[in-house]
């Protein structure tokens, strides 16, 4: 118990709102990553003022591509979004990437831990990477990306990059929040040993077959025909784009050029079709619907009881003793009825 006057323990200074701002939108790289620290934040104070620097920054977000990456670990991600990103700002562009550091998941004994992902990249004057430690992420995605994606947006990056570690879950999520979702994958591995499931395949707009090299040429060009034939089969995409597939060599720099091109005929597209609008909007909506889930969980689990009914319901579930239906519907008349008494 501490005095009356006692402060809570301050880990970084945080400026204003406005200072926050104004950084941004001058470009400043080191405040744009410390206004990405603080919205990542858990702390209550910190949310309030990460909201308040969003509505500031709004205005002046939205204009970018946001390009959703996925592919098992080791299908050559980092180093294919290293290669692009080099192609993207030698001609002109400014990136941003807001990456999954995977080095705190594989430490001992692993071949790829000590790493560093993006080297060459990260030195570009026209790029920026964010790098999250996949610890701090939900599924696979850090778990404030879309705001990530504005500020990013905000301090003139005009290609987004979010880089997903491909675990099922974290796809979905980046679909979310993503105009063009790009699946990497490897010749000749077969779907089963990628973990590929269909419904990640119907997501993509895009796939790039990696290490089109060496003795992966043919395989990969194989593959290419495999899954070109694969998409055909499937239904007609709510976006009526075909997507397509694509060989590429981070290290010969194939098809990096060509990847740029089928994005950007897919931004032209959608635009003309209204879709890409669209689907913005939608996005947005979800993003509003799920926060107000998300509060509301936490506004529940705040109620020391109610948080240790939940964890007793998820044992009884599992038991089959109780339905999952039954079970929040008492959490969530709990909840009112403190509320009533507040
Ligand atoms: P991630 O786990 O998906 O990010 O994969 P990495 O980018 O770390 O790549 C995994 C391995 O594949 C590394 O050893 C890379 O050097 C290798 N690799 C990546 N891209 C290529 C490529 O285009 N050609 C070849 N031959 N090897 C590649």
């Amino acid at each position: 118990m501490g005095s009356p006057t006692r402060k809570p323990i301050q880990f970084t200074s945080r400026l204003t709102a406005d200072a926050y701002a104004k950084g941004i939108l001058d470009h400043d790289r080191v405040l744009l990553s410390r206004a990405i620290t603080l919205v990542e934040s858990r702390l209550p104070s910190d949310q309030l003022l990460s909201e308040e620097l969003i509505q500031k920054i709004l205005p002046h977000s939205g204009k970018s591509i946001r390009i959703g990456i996925t592919g098992i670990p080791g299908v050559g991600k980092s180093t294919f979004i290293e290669a692009f990103g080099k192609h993207l700002t030698s001609i002109g562009k400014k990136l941003a990437v807001l990456a999954i550091d995977p080095s705190s998941q594989r430490t001992k004994g692993s071949i790829l831990g000590d790493k560093t992902r993006m080297d060459e990249l990260s030195r570009d004057d026209n790029a920026f990477i964010r790098p999250t430690s996949a610890a701090n992420t939900l599924g696979g995605v850090a778990h404030k990306t879309r705001e990530a994606i504005l500020l990013c947006e905000a301090a003139g990056f005009d290609v987004i990059i979010v880089e997903t570690v491909g675990v099922g879950q974290s796809e979905i999520a980046v679909r979310s929040m993503v105009d063009f979702f790009l699946l990497l994958l490897i010749g000749g591995a077969g779907d089963e040993l990628q973990g590929i499931k269909k419904g990640i395949m119907e997501m993509a707009d895009g796939v790039v077959i990696t290490k089109a090299d060496g003795d992966h040429k043919k395989q990969a060009n194989q593959a290419k025909a495999d899954y070109q034939h694969a998409l055909h089969l499937f239904p007609v995409t709510e976006s009526r784009w075909t997507p397509k597939v694509l060989v590429s060599s981070a290290v010969e720099k194939i098809g990096l050029k060509e990847t740029w091109e089928m994005i950007e005929a897919y931004k032209a597209f959608t635009t003309t079709s209204g879709f890409f609008e669209l689907q913005r909007a939608n996005q947005n909506k979800n993003w509003f619907h799920s926060s107000i889930e998300e509060r509301i969980k936490e506004e529940i689990t705040k109620h020391k009881a109610l948080a240790e009914k939940i964890k007793k319901a998820e044992i009884q579930i599992a038991q089959g003793v109780i339905s999952p239906g039954a079970a929040s519907r008492e959490i969530v008349e709990n909840f009112i009825q403190l509320l009533g008494k507040q």
